[in-house]
């Protein structure tokens, strides 16, 4: 069975065929970083033009290497929600366009849902439930139970910033460039550890024993005071010590969900998860606990992208799932 995910939700414009859920065929992605940049966050106006100008393009693109046509395709999954709706809604009319094109059914995604299923694709594998969804990215820091197709239920969420948001703010007060997650890291990596003080010592260490909760705008306000005040701060240590405090919030909320669920296999996505370090401290709690924990092994897995779209579709279209053609978009998960 041959799957087209289309994925417009931000600032990724992705289309891919996907068989049978397991193995991609195609997965263009076109990213708007560049047009983004100037701003050090993306802005919605110029995400919905520029998904317009190129969607054409990187649906050629998925089929050029390709034997396949529009013929061999069985359901066209496309992200509805959550996202910026002007820039949904390029993905959405284009999926209803092939639609009037193939006759072709379409399946509506949560895109927060499909992050999982990339996990899935990644180790060709079927999904198995109950597993702990852990996702980190520009617009959410969320851990789910997840207990089957459509059945999340958040464990803890955050209070503020998402986790990506705030490594992009930080690196802007910084003037670092954008996007701030793989900059900071990079920089991070250069810190030659030499002091076990961490400018960010008092930051993030309170929480009640069982609540379960993510803030990180008060990290992102002391990086901005701590720059203010001293002319002569330690780039790479700074951008060590943001690293670290922000992950060990992560590592520490997982451990309690871990603990409050006994769920023991957890599946991490979204494009956080590209980040080196937070890879190895999720495989160390992996083996502190003796558990399962996942992540896309392929970075273009991590952050938005058509195949994981095409595969979540899948295994709707596998239940008899169909959208009603007159589907919306929404913001939120609705
Ligand atoms: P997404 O929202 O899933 O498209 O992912 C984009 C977000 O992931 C942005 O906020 C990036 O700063 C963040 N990101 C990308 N690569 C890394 C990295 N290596 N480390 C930390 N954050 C990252
Ligand atoms: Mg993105």
């Amino acid at each position: 069975m041959i799957g087209l995910g289309i994925e417009t939700s931000c600032d990724e414009t992705s289309i891919a065929l996907v068989k049978d859920g397991k193995e991609i065929i195609s997965n263009i992605v076109y990213s708007q970083i560049k047009e983004h940049e100037k701003f050090y966050g993306v802005v919605p106006e110029i995400a919905s033009r520029s998904h317009l100008i190129k969607i054409n393009e990187v649906f050629e693109k998925a089929f050029a290497n390709t034997s396949l046509t529009l013929n061999d395709i069985d359901y066209i999954a496309v992200t509805t929600r959550p996202g910026l709706i002007g820039s949904l809604m390029i993905g959405a009319q284009f999926a209803k366009v092939l639609h009037c094109i193939t006759n072709k059914p379409i399946i509506d995604i949560n895109h927060l849902e499909a992050h999982f299923y990339a996990n899935f694709l990644d180790r060709k594998v079927s999904p198995t439930y109950p597993f702990l969804g852990l996702l980190l990215s520009g617009g959410n820091t969320i851990i789910y139970k997840v207990s089957g197709l459509n059945q999340l239920e958040i464990i803890g969420n955050t209070q503020d910033d998402a986790i990506g948001e705030a490594f992009d703010k930080a690196a802007s007060i910084l003037k670092i460039g954008y996007p701030g997650g793989p900059i900071i890291e990079k920089y991070a990596k250069k810190y030659k550890k030499i002091s076990s003080n961490s400018y960010f010592s008092k930051i993030l260490k309170d929480s009640k024993k069982d609540e379960i909760t993510f803030s990180y705008s008060g990290i992102k306000t002391a990086l901005l005071y701590l720059v203010k005040q001293n002319s002569n701060i330690d780039l790479y240590k700074i951008c060590y010590d943001f690293q670290e405090t922000c992950f060990e919030l992560i590592i520490r909320m997982l451990k309690k969900a871990i603990y409050k669920t006994k769920i023991n296999h957890i599946e991490a996505g979204g494009g956080v998860l590209a980040n080196q370090r937070l890879r190895e401290l999720l495989d160390n709690l992996a083996q502190e606990l003796n558990i399962k924990i996942y992540y896309p092994t392929q970075k273009i897995l991590c952050t938005d992208n058509g195949a994981m779209v095409a595969t979540l579709g899948y295994y709707y279209f596998k239940n008899g799932y169909k959208t009603n053609l007159e589907f919306p978009v929404s913001s939120t998960v609705i």
